[in-house]
């Protein structure tokens, strides 16, 4: 397991490295933003563990911007207490799991290895969802064993509802996760893509699976 640790207080750093070694993983450091982010961008890491207040840039705007850049690795932020009164930011931010510090070790390494579990989770290639199936890596559609054509928007949609199955999914997320800033689109234009996509995924006789919820956004379950 490969971890990038972005701290730019050496005696934090060092332990953690130290520690996270012990436990057998391979790790990178950073003391600064620049450095951590240039890092997650050449590297494929298991997880990125990321202190939020970091010289020229913070680790809130690194995890903003590997979110843009459609980097999903799973991201530990390690805050001073005032840092996470902005919670807002915070959890638009796209991390995954935070901690305050001061910290026990023992209890960074249990998060660290919750959020790799459930990382390997989101990454298992074959999502099913009743009579769907969706194959991540052949990007190909089931329902009820008749294949169905998505286009790649419709698809990424898909998979981020399924992703976040039994969660309401709302209409800033998906501008975020499937068109991203650089492509601002319209609430109008994305129910105009659910619509299409509802149609093509919940055809007759088999159980509707994507609801719409009035004044939020949209949720994906099997139960009716
Ligand atoms: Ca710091």
């Amino acid at each position: 397991m490969n971890v990038l640790i972005v701290e730019d207080d050496e005696k934090i750093l060092t332990f953690v490295a130290k520690g996270l070694k012990e436990e057998g993983f391979s790790v990178d450091t950073a003391n600064s933003g620049d450095e951590g982010l240039y890092l997650a961008q050449i590297n494929e890491y298991d997880i990125i563990i990321l202190d939020w207040g970091l010289p020229i840039i913070s680790g809130l705007q690194i995890c903003k911007e590997l979110r843009l850049q459609k980097n999903t690795t799973p991201i530990l932020m390690l805050t001073a207490k005032n840092d996470i009164d902005d919670k807002i930011e915070s959890l638009e931010s796209g991390m995954d799991d935070y901690m305050t510090k001061p910290f026990v070790f023992r209890e960074l390494v249990a998060r660290i290895n919750s959020l790799l579990r459930r990382s390997s989770y989101n990454h298992t290639d074959i999502i099913t969802l009743d009579t769907l199936e969706v194959n991540i890596s052949k990007r190909t559609v089931k329902r009820a064993n008749k294949s169905i054509e998505l286009t790649s928007k419709e698809f990424s949609i898909l998979v981020y509802m399924l992703n976040n199955k039994g969660s309401i999914v709302t209409h800033t997320k998906l501008q975020d996760k499937v068109w991203g800033m650089s492509e601002i689109t319209s609430s109008n234009v994305i129910n105009v893509f659910v619509h299409h996509l509802r149609k093509k995924v919940d055809i007759e006789g088999e159980l509707p699976l994507i609801k719409t919820i009035r004044g939020s956004g949209y949720k994906i379950e099997a139960n009716s």
